[in-house]
């Protein structure tokens, strides 16, 4: 544990560097040809690259390999394989051919495919995404060779959330790439997006979790009444890491050093016994594994140290819960921030250019962006009572405002590249600091300077599917200026008049106020913005026209891949709400009710014994209690059948967005109904009956 930072980073990483010490240099230059440019892989440099990964792999200790994906489950997936082969005379050899290293073939008929399957094969195909470093994990099953796939049908759909990522990223850096050359920039080949994703999470004590069984199969609490202290005080934010908490995250970054994530900043976050962990920026589907990995390393290591990692959006209600912030931006492979204001007046105008592109997609796809946010647990947060709000509009601060309103005012006069001026309202943009005081929190999609940061995501969610929706949306921005723009005569003019236009159409979607506050509600209605209140009801926008249009166009999901993810969204809200029922149904009836119960005995014979020892003691409090306990008891009973009664009567209807719809509108308020007599009961029952450990005892005793 004591190693120095620098010699344990990406030390389990089959990284550049350890590719550079083990390939032939012609395999080697290969290889990175495939990485940075796309060329095909050839059949023999795999075989090569194959045996290298397996001496390293097995030179630290490895066994076994997998092709690692990242299925629609939300989670990774892997499927273990020895190196061993038979050798003559009854012994083994270690073998790793390319073959295995390019393509695996799981079995896809256990992953969702929202009914892909029944149209073709169930077959599944991974294949070897080199872009993303294959790495070593080591746990009790000891040390496995994980290699970053995309996961396929036998046909080529995606059956993942990898795949439609990279086809989107190299969508993005097509039409990036025809903006620069228009503006100039020949030398620009590829444009890439950054992505840092900020991870926030809870912490408890994994014997307490252990009691909690809303907890073990629903990820968060579905009872349970606030503790007098809450988050109030604003103590916990930023405040001091306990000593085991800190033991924690100095293994957890280790671990992730290792791994090679650039685990950056950690603190605590607002609410007790919230923290957050952020890494530094890196392209944007090693960035999407990286997250996985975080959150699966988060989960692992508070294992081994008696705790146990909550990542549901909102495992407690009354505190705030979890998201996540990805911080986005396009770099192109000359190093440039396409997102970055720049020194000069040419740098501002290409910059005013990205910058409407993006205005233009999210106003445009807002309800796409709100659909990629959507996971069953965020319902509990966006458009909630709690932050961001479930309407999407942007923030890019008062100065770039007022740039953008000068330029719309200021004429078409003239612009000379030549001479390096130009009269677009402003001549160069003031510097934009990045943390200039005017930030806004309450912002779903905020510019901070030089990126844009989406901060609608759950915490428990993949990052892929909100950089898939912003990579090409933007894309498909881009295309439509660019068209333009390569129609236009006068380059100088149109640039201007086509960044006036979009920003024009589409400064609706900017908002600097409070995003929290009814008035923005009012507001944005009256701007005609989306207000998608939940999960149910932003999955329809997925296979509407103008999205199968968007995603066809740029190649990143066909018709019958949105309609299968549609159907698959539908399937994950109805299935976690029926979890969440059930565990309800069996907390409340096996253990709340008859400790409940227990409970009003014990008073009923607290009276009966009061009163034969003092006839005519006061026994007013025990039966006051007893009335008062008695009624919430019926009540919780009644919520009980009800919510039993629309549990079954979800089961049987037809699956699909029916059967979403009704777990929303039906099973959803009858699990609310359930809990609030309960939890009014746990701030009247005697603490030594009750069931399981309170919100007390899991927030602030770690
Ligand atoms: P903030 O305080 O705005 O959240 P930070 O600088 O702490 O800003 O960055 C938050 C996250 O944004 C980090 O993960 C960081 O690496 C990432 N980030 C910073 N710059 C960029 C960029 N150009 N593109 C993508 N992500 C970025
Ligand atoms: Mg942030």
């Amino acid at each position: 544990m004591e190693e120095k930072l620098t010699e344990i980073f990406g030390i389990d990483v089959f990284d550049e560097a350890v590719m550079l010490e083990r390939l032939p240099k012609k395999t080697f230059a290969a290889l990175k040809n495939t990485i940075d440019n796309g060329e095909e892989l050839d059949a023999q440099v795999a075989e090569v690259v194959a045996n290298a990964m397996k001496d390293w792999a097995i030179e630290k200790g490895a066994t076994h390999y997998t092709h690692w994906f990242q299925p629609m489950t939300g989670v990774t997936a892997e499927k273990h394989d020895s190196f061993i082969s038979p050798a003559p005379g009854g012994k083994v050899i270690m073998e790793f051919s390319g073959k295995a290293l390019i393509k695996g073939e799981p079995d896809a008929s256990s992953f969702p495919s929202g009914g892909l399957r029944a149209t073709f094969e169930a077959r599944g195909y991974t294949a070897w995404d080199c872009t993303s470093p294959a790495f070593l994990k080591e746990d009790a099953a000891g040390v496995t060779l994980c290699i970053p796939t995309a996961f396929c049908s036998y046909t080529g759909e995606a059956l993942d959330k990898k795949t439609p990522l990279l086809r989107s990223m190299e969508a993005i850096s097509k039409q990036a790439v025809r903006v620069m050359q228009l503006f100039g920039n020949t030398d620009v080949t590829g444009v890439s997006c950054s992505v840092g994703a900020e991870q926030e999470y809870f912490i408890i004590d994994k014997a307490k979790y252990l009691q909690r069984e809303d907890l073990i199969f629903t990820g968060r609490t579905l009872f349970g009444a606030m503790p007098p202290k809450g988050q109030e005080l604003d103590d916990h934010y930023f405040g001091t890491i306990k000593e085991r908490i800190a033991a924690f995250m100095k293994e957890l970054n280790i671990e992730l050093w290792k791994l090679g994530v650039l685990a950056k900043t950690q603190h605590n976050e607002a609410a007790p016994a919230q923290h957050e962990l952020a890494p530094i920026y890196v392209t944007a589907n090693i960035a999407t594994d990286h997250n996985q990995l975080v959150m699966e390393c988060m989960k692992k290591i508070a294992n081994r140290h008696g705790l146990a990692c909550l990542l549901h959006e909102k495992p407690f209600a009354g505190v705030n819960g979890s998201g996540k912030h990805d911080n986005w931006s396009m770099v192109t492979n000359t190093g440039k921030n396409l997102l970055d204001p720049g020194k000069t007046p040419q740098d501002n105008l290409r910059f005013l250019f990205f910058l409407a592109a993006v205005m233009k997609a999210v106003d445009e796809h807002a309800d796409l962006l709100r659909l990629s946010a959507s996971t069953p647990g965020n319902d509990h947060r966006l458009g909630a009572n709690e932050a961001p709000p479930a309407i999407i509009s942007m923030f890019i601060g008062e100065q770039l405002e007022n740039v953008l309103n000068d330029f719309i005012a200021g004429g078409t006069a003239a612009i000379s590249k030549q001479i390096g001026w130009m009269n677009i309202g402003v001549h160069t943009l003031p510097e934009l600091k990045k943390d200039a005081t005017d930030r806004n929190r309450t912002s779903p999609f905020a510019f901070t300077g030089n990126k844009f940061e989406f901060r609608m995501l759950g915490a428990s969610m993949s990052i892929a599917g909100a950089n898939t929706v912003l990579n090409t949306i933007v894309a498909d921005a881009l295309c439509t200026m660019a068209d333009e723009l390569e129609r236009a005569k006068d380059f100088d003019k149109a640039v201007v008049k086509i960044i006036r236009r979009t920003v024009e159409e589409h400064r609706r979607i900017v908002f600097s106020g409070n995003g929290y506050s009814d008035e923005w509600m009012m507001e944005a209605e009256r701007r005609g913005l989306p207000n998608i209140k939940s999960m149910v009801e932003a999955i329809p926008c997925l296979i509407e026209q103008k999205s199968i249009d968007l995603f066809g166009k740029h190649g990143v999901y066909s018709k019958i891949e949105l309609e299968s993810r549609a159907e698959i969204n539908y399937e994950i809200y109805s299935k976690a709400i029926n979890i969440e029922a059930r565990t309800m149904i069996e907390m409340a009836s096996k253990l709340y009710i008859p400790a409940v119960i227990k409970y009003t005995k014990s008073l009923a014979d607290s009276i009966i014994a009061v009163k034969t020892a003092v006839p005519s003691a006061d026994v007013s409090v025990q039966e006051k209690l007893l009335k008062t306990v008695s009624v919430l008891l019926a009540g919780a009973q009644e919520a009980l059948d009800d919510l039993r009664e629309k549990t079954k009567e979800a089961a049987a209807k037809e699956g699909g967005k029916t059967q979403a719809n009704y777990f929303h509108g039906e099973v959803f308020p009858a699990m609310e109904a359930l809990r609030r007599p309960v939890d009014e009961l746990e701030m009247l029952v005697d603490k030594s009956v009750w069931p399981v450990p309170s919100y007390g005892d899991l927030l602030f005793e770690v």
